[in-house]
């Protein structure tokens, strides 16, 4: 389990993760930049360079934590939420070892019977990069009002650790390789329990907590 503060560097959040600097992300608007140059982070991506600035491969470490965006409050915005990242390096780590992993996890979240699939998306830090989707929880992939009738639902964002992002931290990427991946905490709770509006989770109204 690793950690890291809420409060960034733009070179932990963004330039160590391959990010390029005219992307969206970096944008006043979507980011809070304090006085200092320094940031909240957006996401806990920054625990991986944090992370491996500091020790050498193999690495397998799970980061929840905070993140913050300006994202405008309404059903599925929140300027704060929370997100759970994965990484793992050594030799030899593949897509295949990705797959087996979220496979895992995703048995041990909804049940035995629920198949993951993945679907080609971008990254900066990532590549390849997927969006991760499982079946959905309700119909059983067969098709309903929940999943839109596609039978699957998006749940996380993963991908192969860039070689760029494992020059910034200094690791040899012609010798090691990786994954990552990155969830959102609310988002996840949400689709599970039904729960339509995320301000539900933060209103502090009794009556909503109680019945978890
Ligand atoms: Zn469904």
């Amino acid at each position: 389990m690793a950690d890291g503060p809420d409060v960034e560097t733009v070179w932990n959040n963004f330039d160590a993760l391959n990010t390029p600097a005219d992307h969206p992300s970096r944008d006043e608007q979507d980011t809070f930049y304090l006085e200092n140059g320094d940031l909240m982070r957006c996401h806990t991506s920054p625990v991986q360079v944090r992370y491996m600035m500091e020790h050498k491969p193999p690495v397998r470490i799970i980061s929840p934590g905070r993140c913050y965006r300006r994202d405008t409050p309404d059903a599925t915005h929140s300027a704060n939420f929370h997100q759970v990242e994965g990484l793992y390096v050594d030799e030899n780590v593949s897509l295949a070892d990705l797959k087996g992993t979220l496979s895992y996890f995703a048995k041990e979240l909804m049940g035995p019977d629920v198949k993951i699939r993945f679907r080609p998306h971008f990254f900066p830090f990532t590549e390849p990069s997927v969006e991760v989707d499982f079946t959905c929880h309700v119909c059983n992939g067969k098709g309903c009002r929940v999943c839109k009738n596609s039978g699957w639902i998006e749940i996380l964002g993963a991908g192969m650790v860039d070689p760029h992002v494992f020059e910034s931290v200094e690791y040899d990427a012609n010798r090691v390789s990786g994954f990552a991946f990155g969830m959102g905490i609310e988002r996840i709770t949400m689709i599970l329990f039904g729960i339509h509006d995320i301000r539900n989770l933060y209103e502090n109204d009794v009556r909503f907590l109680s019945q978890f």
